[in-house]
């Protein structure tokens, strides 16, 4: 079986830049994708502190341009989920969608997904009113009242989004101050569309076919309401996809990868970079950052074992 030099599981903001820089090298470098190119940041609607765009960009249109200029210096995509990835003998395999894969070096930037509230409701109406992205679905919700769960980056910007089409849009959150940029809380916060219920959480979400509304209490007062809603869109944070080691690797608590400085992980020769990495911002601008990284140090580990 032909052992690639480098193979990169994902194919976001880290993925892409570490498989530019891995081409650039003239690296024999493989990307596996699950479903196409973009991750995450293709579900940002629009993307204002990614440097060089100095109007914004939307999040399917820079993932794009990555994509292509990555593309364009030799990196090869295949679509394919991994499932497995195992040392045999010290060599490293990766098994997905019934193909095996060998390489030398490999990169995880396989990113993370949004975390489930799990209130009662949410599974049985999800693509029913429930939402994990506002880019996908807030058109569905024209001159209607959504809600939005969270107080962070993404809940904050996308409630702003959702006003374009929505009539309302309530954030639930569940401290009486917003974790996003400041930039954003303002915007949001002077949006006459927008309103914010502190000290909040969900319950439930109610709904037959479709979500009619959502229980919310208050958690100072502990007092219940029901809110008239027909959308909700979770964005209460998210979790690595990084289980598909059968083998130990460091993880921090919440399962994201650790890696020293150069991206390494505790296992030799296994890089990881992007929302899969254990760190404390996450930020296009740092997976992409993180992705050169990983590729440098993938390069530098070949070439010491070619000595
Ligand atoms: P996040 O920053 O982790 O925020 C999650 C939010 O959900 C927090 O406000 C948190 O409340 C709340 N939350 C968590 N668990 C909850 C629960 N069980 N019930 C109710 N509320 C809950 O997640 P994110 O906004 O999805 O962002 C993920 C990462 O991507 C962050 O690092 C973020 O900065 C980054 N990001 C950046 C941008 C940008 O730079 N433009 C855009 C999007 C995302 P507390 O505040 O009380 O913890």
């Amino acid at each position: 079986m032909k052992e690639h030099d480098v193979i990169i599981i994902g194919g976001g903001p880290a993925g892409l830049t570490a498989g530019l820089y891995a081409a650039r090298s003239r690296l024999d470098v493989l990307l596996l994708e699950k479903l196409m190119p973009g991750g995450q940041a293709v579900t940002t609607s629009l993307v204002e502190n990614y440097p060089g765009f100095e109007e914004g960009i939307s999040g399917p249109d820079l993932m794009i341009r990555m994509d292509q200029q990555a593309r364009k210096f030799g990196l090869n995509v295949e679509i394919a989920q991994v499932e497995r990835v195992a040392l045999d003998d010290g060599k490293k395999k990766i098994f997905a969608d019934g193909k095996e894969y060998s390489v030398r070096a490999l990169i995880v930037a396989s990113g993370a997904q949004p975390r489930l509230l799990g209130v009662p409701g949410e599974k049985e109406l999800k693509g029913k009113g429930v939402s994990y992205c506002a880019t996908c679905d807030g058109a569905f919700f024209r001159e209607k009242r959504v809600a939005v769960v969270g107080g962070g980056d993404s809940a904050v910007e996308e409630a702003v989004y959702l006003t374009k089409f929505a009539e309302k849009v309530f954030i639930i959150h569940r401290r009486d101050q917003l974790r996003a940029a400041k930039l954003v809380q303002e915007r949001a916060l002077q949006n006459d569309k927008v309103e914010v219920l502190w000290d909040s959480v969900v319950t439930r979400i109610n709904g037959e076919q479709l979500v009619q509304s959502m229980n919310v209490k208050n958690v100072k007062t502990g007092q219940e309401s029901q809110l008239d809603v027909t959308g909700v869109f979770m964005y209460v944070g998210v979790i690595p996809n990084s289980d598909f080691f059968d083998f130990p690797i460091d993880r921090d608590a919440g399962g994201f990868l650790i890696t020293d400085q150069n991206m390494q992980t505790t296992v030799e020769g296994i890089y990881a970079a992007g929302d899969v990495r254990s760190k404390p911002f996450r930020q296009i601008v740092n997976a992409t950052g993180e992705g050169a990284m990983a590729a440098f140090s993938a390069e530098k580990f070949l070439e010491n074992q070619s000595l």
